[in-house]
């Protein structure tokens, strides 16, 4: 049996939970509990809101339409350690899409799009991002969600970031070395991943970031992947040498 239960219905709430509290639920929630997953009253829902841990729920019916929520109790704690930071350069919607389910699914904690010289992609769609890192959360029974910020070119994201925190540079210009080598010795809470566009990075922006004295350059082997297979092999190896995998 997994560690806790992903099967059930789970929704993400944005109300605060207190024991025996109504919450109003969104009326496309409302409709997906009572006419897609065809709950009667009272049935339990599992719900989360990103900061008070997993509680079990129970669901009343309003009306035609409408469903509220009652907390009962909780059911896992919010966890503490947060999870690395994902940076990267937005790629075209479904590559992207998919890049913000797989960054929660692997634990990242923070998405922040980098706006770099090859980044093909123009206005984001935070909404569809929130609401992709939201479904992959509700998915895998995943409860911490992550933040995540307004796009910035590489140069602000660079001089924004805390002194603490390592860059984990994924250059696919990067000799092939171990990558648990390079890693050893970081911790993932102050890590921030950073993946290239379609175009990887200018000659330029490598000097820029070879040349900081926070930056941990990462092969991910001899092989070019495609940027959205660089998230997963990257945060996994990050996960696994010093984040939450061991
Ligand atoms: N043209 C492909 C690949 C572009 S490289 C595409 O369309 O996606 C995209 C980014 O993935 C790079 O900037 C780098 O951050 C990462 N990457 C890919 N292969 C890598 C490797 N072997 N080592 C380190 N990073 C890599």
């Amino acid at each position: 049996m997994a560690k806790y239960d992903f099967r059930g219905p789970r929704l993400f709430v944005e109300a605060p939970f207190v024991a025996a509290q109504e919450v109003v639920i969104e009326p496309e929630q409302a409709h997906y509990l009572r006419n897609v997953m065809r709950l009667a009253d009272g049935a339990e829902v599992l719900v989360f809101n990103g900061r008070d841990g997993e509680w079990l729920a129970r669901i009343s019916t309003r009306g035609k339409r409408g469903a509220t929520l009652r907390p009962e109790r909780q059911t896992r704690p919010q966890p503490e350690v947060p999870g690395p930071t994902y940076a990267f350069a937005p790629l075209k919607q479904a590559r992207l899409d998919y890049m913000v389910q797989k960054a929660v699914e692997m634990g990242a904690s923070r998405l922040s799009p980098v706006l770099t010289q090859f980044t093909q992609v123009g206005r984001l769609n935070m909404e569809r991002m929130r609401a992709n890192a939201i479904e992959a959360a509700e998915q895998c029974g995943i409860l911490a969600l992550p933040v995540i910020d307004e796009p910035v070119p590489l140069q602000r994201w660079l001089s924004s970031l805390p002194g603490e925190v390592r860059i984990v540079f994924c250059d696919e210009d990067s000799e092939t070395r171990s990558p648990l080598e390079a890693l050893r010795g970081v911790n993932a809470a102050d890590v921030a991943v950073l993946v290239g566009p379609e175009g990887g990075f200018s000659e330029e922006e490598r000097k820029v970031l070879l040349a900081r004295d926070n930056v941990v350059r990462l092969s991910l082997g001899p092989r070019v992947l495609r940027a959205d297979t660089a998230a997963v092999a990257a945060l996994a190896l990050v996960q696994a040498v010093c984040g939450d995998w061991r």
